[in-house]
């Protein structure tokens, strides 16, 4: 064929598919649209789904990855960090004690006077500080005078009301949400910063060390009890309220887990068996994955174009941080190939996180007759001014799909804890009851991901095991957590015992 004649024949098809294309498009305007976007949310509905063979498979998966975490460094994409926490609270510890809480761009000092066995919490106070940007990226001595410096003056500020004995220091527990290796209860070094924060100086260093020297800098008087992160804190939080409670899941803008292992089932600690029998392990289970995982084309590409690509598969699936993201992409699938929108593609569709989890939320839990908060969070959000009622439902339908998914696989993840405890099953004349605490605003603040994941939990486990297993909510634990570790911890109890 000659060069002119392929020209043609090109220019011809290309203009054959342009009018075909403009044909597709009229057609589509009127019933195909609705046809496509429809085909597009039953095929999210499949990919999505989670019967209850595959939760118990995902479950099955987990309990056997903490096996292997708990084997070997490495052994796993579950971490299976051991706490050092040995000893956790039970409602008897008295006395003043501190805690700091650092995991953003706010930070929090606490302290509480706990009054032993029947008093519990005598009487807290806290205060909350947002931490400057240029310490957030400055030198390691800067950002822990600075500290050191608030942790002073909020001591100077304890009233008589809160007693500590003579002759003695005082003790705080301290929460910090960073990636740490941690040594001993009262040792860690900072593996890597996130959420914002780049110290270059300050990685591979003793995060209790440094706090510990610039309080000395200052002349305050502060003994470093505990380093703990916020859901080995929860699970503190909520032991000290409830002795049986053996695991605490954060499902917050990310998600965690921690529980009480025994000690003997954890070969890396046999020799150096703590006198309680137990340890608590952080998980870090956000960054679970398994073939057994229902994901979609929309995670992929999510966590493709994730700053962590590859990593906190889970997390990216039942989260906080993504569940908006994930159904800002579905919607921008339907803009694009069923004109779901009508003719134009709403530009604000394309900005990544615009949909935030409190909106789909919102959104879900609309149960008036023309969805009126759909409609209106369409308008302000996406600046789509007119939404259809049927469009309004076919995005409840969405929120629900990737909502039930999520809260559907934390109940598998729980399931897989209880397991790799054999508390999954009813024993012949055991009376054992099993707390899990949660804390976080997803669990705290999205009824409709709550109520799914406590029914789905009971669908798992059955009706007489049931009956022992209770879900609840204990937030705050890890903002006061840390301050019961610290006093569960006290370097004072040897001297108490003896
Ligand atoms: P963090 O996890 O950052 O420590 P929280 O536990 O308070 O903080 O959780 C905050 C996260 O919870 C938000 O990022 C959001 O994803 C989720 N969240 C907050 N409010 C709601 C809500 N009303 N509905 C659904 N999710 C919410
Ligand atoms: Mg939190």
């Amino acid at each position: 064929m000659g060069k002119v004649v392929a020209a043609a024949a090109v220019v011809c098809t290309a203009a054959v598919c342009a009018a075909a294309v403009l044909v597709m498009r009229h057609r589509m305007k009127s019933s195909g649209r609705w046809a496509k976007a429809e085909a597009i949310l039953r095929e999210l509905e499949e990919k999505c789904g989670t019967p209850t063979g595959k939760l118990r498979q995902v479950a099955d998966a987990m309990a056997v990855e903490m096996h292997a975490g708990l084997a070997s460094e490495g052994g796993s994409k579950l971490k299976m960090l051991i706490s050092y926490v040995d000893n956790l609270p039970t409602g008897d510890e008295e006395g003043v004690f501190y805690a700091l809480d650092l995991g953003g761009t706010n930070f929090r000092v606490l302290r509480v006077q706990l009054g032993g066995k029947e008093k519990h919490v005598v009487k807290r106070e806290s205060e909350e500080l947002s931490i400057p940007r240029h310490l957030m990226v400055g030198s390691p001595n800067d950002l822990f005078d600075f500290i050191a410096a608030a942790v002073a003056k909020f001591v100077a500020t304890e009233g008589a009301d809160f007693v500590l004995p003579p002759g003695r220091q005082r003790e705080l527990g301290f929460t910090f949400s960073f990636p740490v290796k941690q040594i001993s209860l009262a040792s860690g070094t900072l593996i890597k910063w996130t959420k914002g924060f780049l110290i270059e100086d300050a990685i591979g260093q003793d995060i209790v060390e440094e706090l510990t020297k610039a309080m000395e800098r200052i002349g305050l008087d502060m003994h470093v009890t505990a380093l703990v992160n916020d859901t080995v804190g929860t699970l503190a939080g909520g032991r000290y309220n409830n002795a049986d409670v053996i695991a605490a899941v954060i499902l917050g803008t990310g998600t965690n887990a921690a529980y009480v292992e025994r000690a003997n089932a954890i070969p890396k600690w046999q020799g150096l068996l703590p006198k309680s029998g137990e340890m608590v392990i952080n998980m870090e289970w956000g960054n679970f994955r398994s073939s057994h995982l229902p994901l979609t084309e929309y995670d992929q590409i999510l966590d493709a174009e994730s700053l962590n690509p590859g990593e906190q598969i889970f997390e990216k699936i039942i989260s906080g941080m993504y569940l908006g993201e994930i159904v800002r992409r579905v919607l921008c699938r339907m803009a694009e190939e069923a004109s779901f929108f009508g003719d134009d593609i709403p530009p604000k569709l394309g900005d990544p996180f615009i949909l935030r989890t409190p909106d789909i939320a919102a959104m879900h839990h609309d149960t008036s007759a023309d969805l009126k908060m759909v409609g209106s969070k369409l308008n302000d959000i996406l600046e789509v001014p007119n939404s259809s009622l049927k469009m309004r439902k076919m995005i409840v339908e969405i929120c629900d799909i990737v909502a039930t998914r999520g809260a559907r696989l934390s109940a598998a993840g729980i399931l897989g804890i209880l397991k790799k405890l054999g508390r999954d099953t009813v024993k012949e004349g055991e009376k054992q009851r099993s707390v899990i605490a949660l804390d976080g605003g997803l669990f705290e603040h999205y009824p409709e991901f709550r109520n799914c994941l406590i029914n789905t939990l009971k669908e798992l486990l059955g009706e007489e095991v049931s009956e022992s297993v209770v879900v609840e909510l204990s937030n705050d634990g890890s903002g006061i957590g840390a301050a019961l570790i610290a006093a569960s911890h006290s370097q004072y109890l040897e001297v108490e015992e003896s």
